[in-house]
Formats: C-alpha cells, sequence, structure tokens
C-alpha cells in the first residue's frame, strides 16, 4: 500500500481511505483496552494518532514500540474524538523496522535542554524543536532563491578554496595537502608553498563577495548562496566557523538601491516563512518567544530606519546609558550598542550608513568628505548586525590609492582591479548571514540551534 506523509494525512478528503504512514514513535500510552501511539515523520510538526485496538493486536506486539522506534501502520482515517487533532488511524497492520532500546535511547524522555541536545546533534533533529527549526530552515533557504529568481537574478556559484583573503573579513583556515610532520621550507626558512596542490597558499573562502562582482558585471545581477568561513576563535552565541551567506551584487545599483533591496528581501523572507511554515514558527512561538509572532510581523509591516552612522553615535552617547564597549567617532559598533538603536530607541531595525572608512573593508566606495564610505549594515532587535554591505569604489584610482594605504599585496588583487580597468560601473551589493536570519525567524538565541552541524572551536565531531 501506498504511504502518505503525515503533512498531507490531515487532508479531510481522506477521511475513511485506508492510508499507510510510516515514522518514528513520540509515546505511546493506553490500557489493557486500547492503545494510543503518537506517530512523526518529519514532514510536519503534527504527530499522527495511531489507536491500536487490543482485540486485533497483543500486548507482545505492541511492545516494541517504545519513543524512537521506527514502524509502518496500515488502517483507517477516521475522525478524531481527542482534543487537539482531526483524525487518527485506527491500525489493522503494523510493521517494525527498527526498535529504540528505551535504556540507551537518549532521547526517550522530554523535555532536554537545548544545551544537551547540542551533545546530541546526531539525534536533535528527530525533536519537535530541531524538526521546526530546520524545516524554517529550508522554507528560507527556497524563499531566497524564489525571491532573486523572481527578480531576475542569476545564481552564481563562486570558489570556497582561494587564493587571498583580501577583504581581511576574518582569519582563514589554510587549505593545504603539504605533510604536517614535515613541511617544506626554502632557503629563507619559510614554507615552500610551490609543492603546495595549487602551487600557492591556499584558505577556505571569508566570502564570495569578490568573485560575485566578477559575475555581476558581466550578468547584471548576481547572488551567491553557499558556505563561508571565518577561523573567529570568538565563543559567541552568533558566529560560527562553518556558516551560509547570500550575498547579491547587482552592477548600476547604488547605495538606496542597495538598501531598498535588502530591505525587500529580508521582509519578504519573513513574509514567506509566515506564509510556509506557520505551524512549525507558531510551535516556537508557543514554546520559547511568546512575542516572536508579533515580532516578526512587525518587522514587516515597519519601514526601517536608515540613519547615518555619525547620527547613530550622537544618539547612543547621548542615551546616558552605560555601555561594555565605550562608543566614540570611529569605534567599531559591538552588538550592544546596535540592539540600543534597535530596541530601546527606534523600536525598530535600523539601516546604518555611511561608517568611518577605518572600520571598513577597502573596496567601499569613499565619500566627497574623505572620512566616510558607503557602507550599511542592517540591524535587527535581537542579533544586531544581521546584514553587511555598501557602494563598491568603481574607480581605478580611488580603489588602487586605498589598496596602498592600507598594504593590500597588489599581486594577489590584478583580477579584482580589472573590473575597474575595463567597463567599471557603480555597482553594490551585501551579505546576508543566513543562520542569523534563521536566529530571527526562529526566535532561538544560540547559533549553534539553527546549523544542523555547528562548527566552532573545539567543536567539529558530527
Ligand atoms: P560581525 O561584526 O557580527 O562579526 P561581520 O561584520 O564580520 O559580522 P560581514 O563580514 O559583514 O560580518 O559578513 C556579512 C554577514 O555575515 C554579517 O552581517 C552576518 O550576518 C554574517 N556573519 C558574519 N560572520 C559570521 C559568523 N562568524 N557566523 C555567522 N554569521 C556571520
Ligand atoms: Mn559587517
Amino acid at each position: 500500500m501506498e504511504r502518505t506523509i503525515i503533512a498531507d494525512i490531515f487532508d479531510p478528503k481522506l477521511i475513511g481511505n485506508e492510508v499507510c504512514v510510516k515514522g518514528w514513535v513520540r509515546t505511546r500510552r493506553g490500557n489493557k483496552q486500547v492503545q494510543f501511539v503518537a506517530l512523526n515523520d518529519g514532514s510536519t510538526i503534527k504527530n499522527i494518532q495511531i489507536v491500536f485496538d487490543m482485540a486485533k493486536f497483543n500486548e507482545e506486539q505492541l511492545k516494541p514500540i517504545t519513543t524512537g522506534a521506527a514502524i509502518c501502520v496500515e488502517g483507517r482515517l477516521v475522525e478524531s474524538m481527542g482534543k487537539g487533532q482531526t483524525a487518527e488511524i485506527q491500525a489493522d497492520k503494523l510493521e517494525i523496522y527498527g526498535t529504540a532500546d528505551p535504556e540507551q535511547y537518549p532521547l526517550q524522555k522530554k523535555g532536554h535542554t537545548l544545551e544537551f541536545l547540542r551533545e546530541k546533534a546526531h539525534l536533535r533533529m528527530r525533536t519537535n524543536t530541531f524538526g521546526a527549526v530546520f524545516r524554517v530552515r529550508s522554507v528560507l533557504a527556497y524563499a531566497i532563491h524564489k525571491f532573486f529568481n523572481e527578480r531576475g537574478f542569476y545564481y552564481l556559484n563562486t570558489p570556497l578554496i582561494t587564493e587571498s583573503d583580501c577583504e581581511g573579513a576574518g582569519a582563514m583556515f589554510q587549505v593545504t595537502t603539504l605533510p604536517l610532520k614535515e613541511i617544506p621550507k626554502d632557503e629563507n626558512g619559510e614554507v615552500n608553498y610551490s609543492e603546495d596542490f595549487f602551487g600557492k597558499q591556499t584558505a577556505l573562502t571569508v566570502s564570495g563577495q569578490l568573485e560575485g562582482e566578477l559575475g555581476a558585471t558581466a550578468l547584471g545581477a548576481i547572488y551567491t548562496f553557499g558556505p563561508t568561513f571565518r577561523a573567529e576563535n570568538s565563543n559567541t552565541p552568533r558566529h560560527l566557523a562553518e556558516f551560509w551567506m547570500i550575498e547579491p551584487e547587482v552592477a548600476f545599483n547604488d547605495i538606496t538601491d542597495n538598501m531598498n533591496l535588502a530591505e525587500d528581501f529580508i521582509k519578504y523572507c519573513i513574509k514567506f516563512a509566515l506564509d510556509n511554515a506557520r505551524d512549525d514558527i507558531q510551535f516556537l512561538n508557543d514554546m520559547y518567544d511568546k512575542e516572536l509572532i508579533e515580532r516578526l510581523e512587525g518587522v514587516i509591516s515597519q519601514e526601517f530606519v536608515r540613519l547615518p552612522y555619525t547620527e547613530g553615535v550622537k544618539i547612543l552617547e547621548a542615551s546616558g546609558k552605560k555601555f561594555e564597549f565605550p562608543v566614540y567617532w570611529g569605534a567599531d559598533l559591538q552588538s550592544e550598542h546596535e540592539r540600543y538603536l534597535v530596541e530601546e530607541h527606534f523600536k525598530r531595525p535600523v539601516i546604518l550608513t555611511d561608517y568611518p572608512k577605518e572600520i571598513k573593508a577597502f573596496y567601499m566606495k569613499q565619500n566627497e568628505d574623505g572620512k566616510t564610505v558607503r557602507a550599511m549594515d542592517v540591524l535587527f532587535p535581537k542579533i544586531g548586525e544581521i546584514i553587511g554591505g555598501s557602494e563598491r569604489e568603481e574607480n581605478y584610482d580611488k580603489l588602487l590609492k586605498r589598496i596602498e594605504e592600507l598594504n593590500i599585496p597588489m599581486k594577489d588583487m590584478w583580477w579584482y582591479l580589472d573590473t575597474r580597468r575595463f567597463g567599471t560601473v557603480p555597482h553594490s551589493g551585501f551579505g546576508l548571514g543566513f543562520e542569523r536570519l534563521i536566529l530571527f525567524v526562529t526566535g532561538m538565541t544560540n547559533i549553534r540551534d539553527v546549523i544542523p552541524f555547528p562548527r566552532t572551536p573545539n567543536n567539529a565531531e558530527f
């Protein structure tokens, strides 16, 4: 008999039909006359209740049905009398695929902490919470591709292994096939990279942006969506060593176009999740964060504040608030400052623009004042920075001057500079941290809980 996934089983048209479901047992309870099993197959947060009439089954047959066991049930789908569910299955046939010894199965009991489940990352997706989080993650990934495809963007895959850390966005993970026990050295005692796989020193990428600019100045509008690596040794609830980033880059867009794109994009994704992962978000709202849905709807319905960094710093200085890190013009804002502006001062998302050039990357377009660049960070409640972007410096001489001022090795940059030598155009783009978006949409508070297999210092087991 053909299997129906549980996400589809609550269709009222199916009532009265013979159905087959397969999944993992969440709970079993009951008495000598009747037993109830809550079954989940991962397709939805909802369980289907299976009713075993003990006139048709015996206790011995049902004994292996413990929490975590995998089973297949055939029976008739009927309207349910129980509260909180619309349909249930009266079992006729039972097949057991795999048992889960209650003495050993780590998820036997309910109500484990998120910290405990992090240690059981190989199984935690079977819980309601992580099932919900990772379904939301998948729905958001689809929303991202859909948004850009509807707007004529092309999906560009940029390399994960790169030769240069042009951006200085973060510490890099080196990629090498050199024997670590016997590293080849040259006459000066330096590592001899000509013997390495690529003949040069290479590392995992910290951003696809520079290659994305090559794509945008050819295809017009592109986006990347892939893994990004930063060897930051900071154990914060907002940083991973391996995370996913979405980086649109658009020829002929200025900073205002870029802000409009960022705002439309993030609102579209949040709305798409509310419309397409409602049950999961409702569950997370009820279990973890009673203001979640209200916050999500608030962000969609309000215009983001757009404010120059200089004005932002004035507000922070005038706030009278004692911050852990001091604020002054020129300081790189910390998440406590970002969250003050968003959560306490404006009470909605803020796009902060025109940062001091010293705290931003070399490629950002320089303003006339000689002090600031056309950067834009989108700041969100509970998160702080969720997007970082800018209009890019398209003037060859100005860009070159900045590269020299910052002592960025020129020989690594020739291909990037070619975009400014041949048919240079104004262009802009940004990077959205996928996990930070998922944090916001799910209401989770630790970034380790929104990626299936988190990579953080001392943690790469599974
Ligand atoms: P932060 O200041 O929060 O460390 P950043 O300024 O280094 O971030 P960018 O280089 O601007 O970040 O990267 C673009 C986006 O990627 C950020 O806005 C953020 O959403 C995300 N991001 C950056 N670093 C990480 C990380 N280590 N883990 C997860 N997401 C990250
Ligand atoms: Mn940034």
